[in-house]
């Protein structure tokens, strides 16, 4: 009679129930998400080390020299239609503004004549841009305290641009700087990115990264430094694939998944 002989059956070692073994008794799928669940999540890659002033210097020396006169994209005609283009501005794009106010300027550049188009006919002008109602509001209330408060006028301090319906901090930034020339610097996406991108002021909130970025900036830079900023992050340090071959600061940049 032939003799049985039984295999040896292995008992799973802690060494056996981990991915290797495991993976081969689960169907692909099953095996790969598991593996993905086990990796660790990757720290955001932060710049660290900080510019020397030299640096900066150096970097907005190349600023200036590539483009002397920066320009805002807003259209306006005076300090009052760069304040409700500003207003209007708050999560759109400057260009889909300017398609609306090009018509609205023409019509009404002045607060006396925004409340004599009204509100309704306002709200129609602007109905292509994001928030339309909420803005349109906000410019007529504006409009009635800057007769009543102002004399008609844009104010030229902060605390009283801040205290208009729909300005905030960064409005304030703008008008003071463009209609006013005060060198303010107001942080918005585009600028927020480079400066934490670059490492030049780190921050998390945009208000860090003003206080950062006007600690480290020297005084003959700063009323441009805000327009330099926002288009070097509008056209070249751009979100989602930044232009590093064709950027100005590239060896200055800070950015450790800097492309060059
Ligand atoms: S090198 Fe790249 S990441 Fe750094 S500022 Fe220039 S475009 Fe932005």
């Amino acid at each position: 009679m032939p003799k049985i002989t039984r295999k040896a059956i292995r008992k799973p070692t802690e060494k056996s129930c981990g991915s290797v073994a495991a993976n081969r008794r689960q169907p692909k799928s099953v095996a790969a998400s598991s593996r993905q669940a086990a990796k660790p999540k990757k720290p955001p890659l932060r710049a660290t080390k900080p510019w020397t002033p030299a640096e900066v210097r150096e970097a907005f020396t190349r600023f200036r020299k590539a483009n002397p006169e920066p320009k805002g994209e807003l259209e306006h005609l005076n300090a009052y239609t760069l304040l409700v283009a500003v207003v209007l501005s708050a999560q759109a794009t400057d260009a889909g503004v300017n398609k609306a106010t090009r018509e609205l300027f023409r019509r009404a550049d002045t607060p006396q004549k925004m409340l004599a188009l009204g509100e309704e006919k306002l709200r129609e002008a602007i109905r292509t841009i994001g928030l339309y109602r909420t803005k349109a509001r906000n410019v007529i209330a504006l409009s009635q305290k800057l007769i009543a408060e102002f004399g008609g006028e844009v104010p030229r301090t902060r605390e009283a641009i801040e205290s208009l319906p729909g300005a905030g901090r960064k409005t304030a930034n703008v008008v003071l700087n463009m209609a006013f020339g005060e060198r303010t610097l107001a942080v918005d996406t585009h600028v927020f990115r480079v400066a934490n991108r670059t490492a030049l002021a780190a921050g998390k909130t945009p208000l860090e990264v003003e206080l950062g970025l006007e600690r480290v900036i020297p005084a003959e830079f700063m009323l441009h430094a805000h327009h330099w900023l926002i288009l070097h992050g509008r056209y070249t340090c751009i979100a989602r694939k930044p232009r590093c071959e064709v950027c100005l600061i590239n060896d200055l940049c800070r950015w450790p998944e800097k492309t060059i």
